[in-house]
């Protein structure tokens, strides 16, 4: 007993590892450029600590923690076939080899391209696609860890919580997905199946108050049958 005792808190103490030391730094996330390039970062712990210097015109962020999901419009032959590519649409395209040179239609997204000598041919080319709109969505990052790494830890209060059985484990990026695209009341009961220290149970008072809807609840109880798997 004392054997697993210990070998379970080594495991624990790796994955805790694993997930931050509490030592490692915090990469910046958002900091100011001067136009030589230089870099200011603010300090967020500091009373005015978060006004760039003069001359840091340029703000830098990133988001490590986003879903980007795009659409893109594949053009069709018939909106391009149907479209008269008015003038004022027309635009020239860029990046030919020598002695060649192209244009777009911003209209219908069509494009030609000739010989320079040549005249514009009549037809309009209709392949390719072109970005209609992208968004970002954000998500807890514990909850992809425990997702796709539970630790030992979290699969106690889980055990604690009733579940008896291992949770289903997923790989990184579908857990990316399911934590950033589920509804409240489904990030909720996620934590909670997977043991973080959030959460509320499906079913419970909270989750039918939340109301919200998504593509994991709206898929209906089976989803819900393999995230609980082992439930008491
Ligand atoms: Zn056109
Ligand atoms: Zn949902």
């Amino acid at each position: 007993m004392k054997r697993i005792a210990q070998r379970v808190s080594f495991q624990f103490r790796l994955a805790q590892a694993a997930k931050r030391d509490a030592k490692s730094p915090r990469l910046p996330t958002l900091w100011y450029e001067n136009k030589d390039g230089q870099r200011w970062v603010p300090d967020f712990d500091k009373e005015d600590g978060t006004n760039p210097p003069p001359g840091y015109h340029y703000q830098w962020s990133r988001n490590p923690l986003t879903l980007q999901d795009n659409c893109l419009k594949i053009n069709t032959p018939e909106e391009v076939a149907a479209c008269p590519h008015p003038e004022e649409d027309i635009r020239k395209t860029y990046g030919w080899i020598d002695g060649v040179e192209g244009r777009e239609c911003a209209r219908c997204k069509g494009s030609q391209t000739k010989n320079v000598s040549d005249p514009w041919p009549d037809k309009w080319d209709s392949s390719g696609s072109y970005n209609l709109m992208s968004g970002n969505s954000g998500y807890s990052a514990d909850l992809v860890l425990a997702l796709s790494r539970p630790s030992p830890a979290e699969l106690l209060k889980a055990f604690e919580r009733g579940y008896v059985g291992s949770p289903v484990v997923f790989e990184l990026a579908d857990a990316v997905i399911l934590a950033a695209s589920g509804c409240e009341r489904c990030m909720n009961a996620l934590a909670y199946r997977y043991g973080l220290d959030w959460g509320y149970a499906r079913g419970s008072k909270d989750w039918d108050a939340a109301g919200t809807t998504c593509f994991i609840c709206r898929r209906g109880p089976r989803i819900w049958e393999m995230l609980e798997r082992g439930k008491r």
